[in-house]
Parts: C-alpha cells; sequence; structure tokens
C-alpha cells in the first residue's frame, strides 16, 4: 500500500512538474502569488435583458501580477486543482468578494453574486464551512450567493456532490450548471442534483446569426429548464440579434461583452451603481 502510495504520488508530482513547464509557472509561484494577494476577483455584470438593468455579476479570477500583467484563469485553473490549491484559492477570492461587494448587496437586496467552484469542492465538503466562515454576518446574504460548477468535467463522486449540495441548499445558496450542454446534462441528472439554474454555453449562443433563424440546441436546453422550473442564464451574448433572440424566448438574464467584460472591482462599482434597479 505504501509503495503504491508512494508511485501515485511521485505521479502526481512529475505531472505537476510538466505542467508548470508547459505554462512557465513554477510549483511554488502559485501559492506565493495566493499569500501575497495577487489572485484577485474580476467581476462581469450580468443582466436583464427586458429592463437593460444590471440584476448582479460573475466573479472570475485574474492573476495581476506585481508588474501589471494580468494572467487569466486558463493559465492557471488546472494547475490549481491539480495541487490542491483550488480549496484556499477559492477561500481567498471569496473573502475579498465579501469585502468588495458587501455595500452593494445591502443596498440592493436582490443584487446576485455567483461564484466559481471546482470538482473538488464537491467531493470535500468544506466549502459549506468556508461559505459560512466568509459570508456569516456579511452585508451578502445566502440567498444573494450563486455558486456555479461546470458540465464539462463529470462529477466522479454523485454520492458527495449530492451530499455537498444539500449542505449548500440548505444554507439558502442557489447552484447553478455551467457551460450547460457542453457535458452530459440531461433531465435526471439536473433533478437530481437540485440545479437552479442553468448557463447556456457560449458555444450555443455564437451559433445565433439571426433573431429568426432557430438554434434547436438553445432550445432544446430552454425547454428542459422550463420543464424543471430552473432559471437560465444565456453566457458569451456578443451581438444583439443574440439579444434579441434570446429575449424573444424569454430568456432574460444575459452576460457578455455586449453589455460589459468582466472588470475589476472599482469600475465595476460604478457601473453597478448606474444601472442597479431603483
Ligand atoms: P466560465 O465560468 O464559463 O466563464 C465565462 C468566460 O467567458 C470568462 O472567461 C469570461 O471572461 C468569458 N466571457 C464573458 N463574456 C464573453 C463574451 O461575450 N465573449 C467571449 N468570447 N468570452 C466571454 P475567463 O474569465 O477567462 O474564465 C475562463 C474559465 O475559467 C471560466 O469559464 C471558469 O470555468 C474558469 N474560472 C474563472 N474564474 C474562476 C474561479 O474563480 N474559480 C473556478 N473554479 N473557475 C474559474
Ligand atoms: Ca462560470
Ligand atoms: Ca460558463
Ligand atoms: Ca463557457
Amino acid at each position: 500500500l505504501t509503495i503504491a502510495a508512494c508511485l501515485m504520488g511521485a505521479i502526481l508530482l512529475a505531472m505537476t512538474l510538466q505542467y508548470a513547464r508547459r505554462t512557465n509557472i513554477g510549483p511554488f509561484d502559485l501559492e506565493r502569488a495566493i499569500m501575497a494577494g495577487e489572485m484577485k476577483p474580476y467581476y462581469q455584470p450580468v443582466m436583464n435583458l427586458k429592463t437593460g438593468k444590471l440584476i448582479g455579476c460573475e466573479v472570475l479570477i485574474r492573476w495581476v501580477k506585481k508588474n501589471g500583467e494580468v494572467v487569466p484563469p486558463g493559465a492557471f485553473i488546472d494547475y490549481a486543482e491539480m495541487s490542491g490549491l483550488a480549496i484556499p484559492m477559492t477561500l481567498s477570492l471569496m473573502e475579498q468578494v465579501r469585502f468588495d461587494l458587501d455595500h452593494i448587496c445591502r443596498q440592493v437586496p436582490d443584487f446576485k453574486v455567483s461564484i466559481n467552484l471546482f470538482e473538488g469542492h464537491f467531493r470535500d465538503g468544506s466549502i459549506v464551512e468556508d461559505i459560512q466562515s466568509v459570508f456569516d454576518g456579511s452585508g451578502i446574504s445566502y440567498r444573494q450567493l450563486v455558486f456555479e460548477i461546470t458540465e464539462r468535467r463529470p462529477l466522479d463522486d454523485r454520492n458527495a456532490a449530492n451530499r455537498v449540495m444539500t449542505a449548500m441548499h440548505k444554507l439558502g445558496v442557489r447552484i447553478a450548471m455551467d457551460d450547460a450542454g457542453t457535458g452530459h446534462s440531461n433531465l435526471a441528472y439536473l433533478q437530481t442534483l437540485g440545479i437552479d439554474i442553468i448557463k447556456i454555453d457560449r458555444i450555443f449562443v455564437e451559433m445565433i446569426k439571426d433573431p429568426t433563424d432557430p438554434v434547436p440546441v438553445i432550445d432544446g436546453l430552454i425547454s428542459m429548464a422550463r420543464e424543471l422550473d430552473i432559471d437560465i442564464i444565456a453566457e458569451g451574448v456578443e451581438t444583439q440579434a443574440q439579444a434579441l433572440y434570446l429575449r424573444g424566448r424569454d430568456v432574460v438574464l444575459a452576460q457578455g461583452y455586449l453589455f460589459a467584460p468582466p472588470m475589476p472591482a472599482k469600475p465595476f462599482l460604478t457601473l453597478a451603481h448606474a444601472l442597479k434597479p431603483q
């Protein structure tokens, strides 16, 4: 057993080092960056297509280096997951979100904040305690929080995931299936996990060229969500035609470059105050 464990450890280390070489991120760089507070939340507005008002945001991580360079998450999140740093990284992000959004969440009771989680969070129930330790007694109430889990990778331990999601639901937070349509979601999967929201993936929204040309995958996802009484957010909305198509099907929540890219807290809060519902 010990030999097997050592072997596994060695393989993992080799994989991590190989990944580090490919991406130019050393094994200790990420840990140092988290400790030094270089992992920052950026905020992308989520809009109501009917009213043109901002209803909340998605938190997207950026590595903001001391020299000002901004590294997108694609360059380091797989590495964070492999090296076990995903959990402390998310905790640090949530603490900053609490600080940045406390005020607007008190002012606008319907303001929603969406945070991406890793698959590992659904194996290790500590996310529930982390959420409580950060948000208990803050201006951000549980009903304002949404946690996203991607459909791209299957949840390997469905029972554990179910237990974690049940505990999260008990707190009053909601759970969104991210990248919907790219994986293996079907009615049963979404229903047993008690998913509250689906986020239609950008690759499908991209297929909308003209508001009058139906895109069957999108219409299928919409009717599946309606069947289960699940809310819908469309991501990657870049054109007016896409927004019109979605509005025409009563999909009212959307995010994308048509409205705004992810941005640091300061400009986001300026925009949010201008576009918030009265
Ligand atoms: P995602 O959760 O699907 O996030 C949406 C991605 O699309 C973001 O990329 C966002 O910047 C980008 N995006 C938004 N609107 C548009 C648009 O109109 N057009 C185009 N082309 N792109 C748009 P980003 O920030 O690079 O993040 C990539 C992925 O990294 C995210 O995909 C998510 O899976 C992951 N990620 C980001 N931050 C976190 C985090 O804090 N925790 C975890 N677990 N994953 C994260
Ligand atoms: Ca997401
Ligand atoms: Ca997504
Ligand atoms: Ca996506």
